[in-house]
């Protein structure tokens, strides 16, 4: 990985933090906005794991650095999801271009594959689905718990899917 994350640190606001019991979208005590963190040789476990997909993926131009875009993208790690973070000051920043129409894109790709596209602004999740009236639409995913399962059913005519969204929640 030749990338760094320089004056950017914008994951340490729109993550959430297990370890810290710190929410997404609040800036965790210990960032230094535009500098780094304060407690970088003690940082969390979660922290030190941490890359986003602009640091690990040199195909994304310099336009997706996070601190630029506002956009912090986490990989997909197990195939199955890939999460936008929105910076929660500009949430509307994933309908800017380029980014709009790339996420547009790349919805379409996961959906092919079999993978889903989370656009999470604050503490709100939403899954970015295509939809017959206005080229796409957020699903509001509510808060998901570890170990939902989140299935997908295409409905209606081949011209205008719709897919409908059933969370089955593992109960013990
Ligand atoms: S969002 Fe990415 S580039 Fe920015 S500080 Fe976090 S890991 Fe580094
Ligand atoms: S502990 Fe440091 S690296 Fe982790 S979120 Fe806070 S400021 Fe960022």
């Amino acid at each position: 990985m030749t990338r760094e994350c320089g004056t950017c640190t914008l994951c340490c606001k729109v993550m959430g933090i297990v370890e810290l019991e710190k929410p997404k979208g609040v800036w965790c005590d210990h960032a230094v906005p535009g500098r780094g963190c304060a407690i970088y040789d003690q940082r969390p476990h979660s922290c030190r794991v941490f890359s986003c997909l602009w640091l690990l993926d040199e195909g994304l131009g310099e336009e997706w650095k996070p601190e630029k875009s506002k956009l912090v993208i986490v990989p997909d790690n197990d195939g199955k999801a890939t999460k936008v973070f929105v910076d929660g000051s500009s949430p509307d920043a994933w309908k800017r271009e380029p980014y709009y129409s790339a996420l547009l894109d790349f919805m379409q790709k996961c959906l092919l594959e079999g993978r889903l596209l989370f656009i999470n602004v604050g503490s709100k999740s939403g899954l970015l689905l295509p939809d017959a009236n206005n080229g796409w639409r957020l699903e509001d995913m509510g808060k998901l718990q570890a170990g939902d399962e989140i299935r997908l059913k295409r409905a209606g005519h081949p011209f205008a899917t719709r897919y409908e969204v059933e969370i089955v929640r593992r109960t013990t």
